[in-house]
């Protein structure tokens, strides 16, 4: 079976506790590749302990993970960061730019783990940049950007290497609804194009605007649709991206 058969995400059983707080409760979620949908629910109902978990950047109290077919449980910590590099594009809330590093340094850092030369990682960078709609603020560094500016660089940078699935905790948090709405576009720009996006919220408007909603209430997934029901989802081809 190839790779690209197998759910980009699968969460069985997955719980996580935090001494006596029951962050996640028994989630199960299979993600498609080809998907897009929400995460949504009230602040503190679990997302963002969610997200970390299919991001693996945290590990679940009990059940299982897989990305891409790659059970979590089963990676020492050099494949988990090797997995996330080559899977997994981060977008949060805060954009986290360092001070004082141009768009483009920024950018390029994104490729830092590809062992691309510096030269290819700037041009990588450049490229995506453009893409975003940023080709005239290459060298602007985050005190010069907008909040909007600011997480379309964030984006790019999440997905200079061309990762098959994209994980924004809150991308629009931050940001004025214009702006917010230019992030939400460009979110479904990379979705057309193929890539896999899971979109944490509490704007139930921006759920709601997206093929599948995933409700979360206390830790427990309340309502899922289901992957079936997600509209527009390529179900697995076989062509790698
Ligand atoms: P959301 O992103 O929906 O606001 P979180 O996943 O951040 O929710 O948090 C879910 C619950 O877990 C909250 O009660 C929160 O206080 C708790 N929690 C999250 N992270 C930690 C942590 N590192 N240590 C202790 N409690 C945590
Ligand atoms: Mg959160």
């Amino acid at each position: 079976m190839t790779v690209t058969a197998h759910p980009v995400i699968e969460l069985a059983g997955v719980s996580k506790s935090y001494q006596d707080v029951a962050a996640l409760t028994a989630a199960d979620l299979v993600v498609h590749r080809g998907e897009m949908l929400a995460v949504v629910g009230p602040s503190g109902s679990g997302k963002s302990t969610m997200l970390n978990i299919m991001g693996t950047l945290d590990l679940p109290s009990s059940g299982t993970v897989s990305i891409v077919g790659h059970a979590v449980e089963d990676l020492n910590d050099r494949e988990l960061s090797a997995l996330r590099a080559g899977t997994i594009g981060f977008v949060f809330q805060q954009f986290h730019l360092a001070s004082g590093v141009p768009a483009l340094d920024s950018v390029a850092d994104g490729l830092l783990y590809s062992g691309r030369p510096r030269r290819e990682r700037r041009r990588a960078a450049e490229e995506v940049l453009r893409r975003v709609g940023l080709g005239h603020r290459l060298f602007h560094e985050p005190q010069q950007l907008s909040g909007g500016e600011k997480q379309r660089v964030a984006i790019a940078r999440a997905v200079v290497g061309n990762p098959p699935l994209l994980l924004a905790d809150e991308p629009t948090g931050a940001l004025d609804s214009r702006s917010g709405t230019v992030v939400m576009e460009l979110l479904h720009e990379l979705h057309e194009a193929g890539t896999t996006v899971v979109v944490i919220t509490h704007d139930r408007d921006i759920a709601a605007s997206l093929p599948r909603e995933v409700r979360l209430r206390d830790g427990r997934i309340e309502h899922d649709p289901g992957t079936a029901a997600a509209a527009g989802a390529l179900q697995p081809t076989g062509v790698e991206r």
